[in-house]
């Protein structure tokens, strides 16, 4: 099988928000049958429909030949490595790991669906994905980049690399 091209979103809003994603990044290196192979610069964004301090959020393109249910379910190892609790509906998150897009494969069953339903209504995810792949398409939505002006009044910037 030729390596599916799928990016994952990946947030933290509690303990040490920047150490948790950059510890996942390098987590996500060591999936099986999959590369790392880039990750977005780090954002910081105020939370939306979650509470808590603010979120440390990132996209990682992985080039993945797990099928998209194995992906998921490897990288909720990943957040329960992380000691991720779900204790009420958005609740902050030590580490979050959202599979955004798998190809542009279109997936919906009870435990996954693809696209991220949501991914389109929010700043942290399509500003990440779009430093990645400007191009990007999102599977019946179109270019992801046709939603970055309704966003713009959502706080949110890059961490600059040093
Ligand atoms: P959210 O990220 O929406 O705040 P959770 O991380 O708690 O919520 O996810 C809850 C459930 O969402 C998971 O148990 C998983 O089965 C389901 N789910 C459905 N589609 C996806 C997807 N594309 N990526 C990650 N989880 C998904
Ligand atoms: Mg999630």
């Amino acid at each position: 099988m030729e390596p599916v091209i799928s990016y994952v979103g990946v947030g933290s809003n509690l303990g040490n928000a920047l150490h948790n994603v950059t510890a996942a990044l390098s987590a996500l290196q060591h999936l099986p049958q999959t590369q790392l192979h880039n990750h977005s610069s780090l954002f910081r964004s105020a939370p939306i429909d979650a509470t808590g301090d603010d979120f440390i959020n990132a996209v990682a393109r992985l080039d993945t030949t797990l099928s998209a249910e194995s992906l998921l379910s490897e990288l909720q190892k990943i957040e329960l490595s992380f000691g991720r609790e779900r204790p009420f509906r958005n609740a902050p998150r030590t580490l979050d790991l959202d599979l955004l897009l798998y190809g542009d494969v279109k997936i919906s069953t009870d435990t996954l669906v693809v696209p991220h339903p949501r991914m389109t209504t929010r700043a942290f995810v399509i500003l990440p994905l779009l430093e990645l792949n400007p191009e990007i398409l999102i599977p019946d939505h179109g270019l992801a980049s046709n939603y970055v002006q309704g966003l713009s009044n959502q706080a949110i910037y890059a961490i600059p690399k040093n």
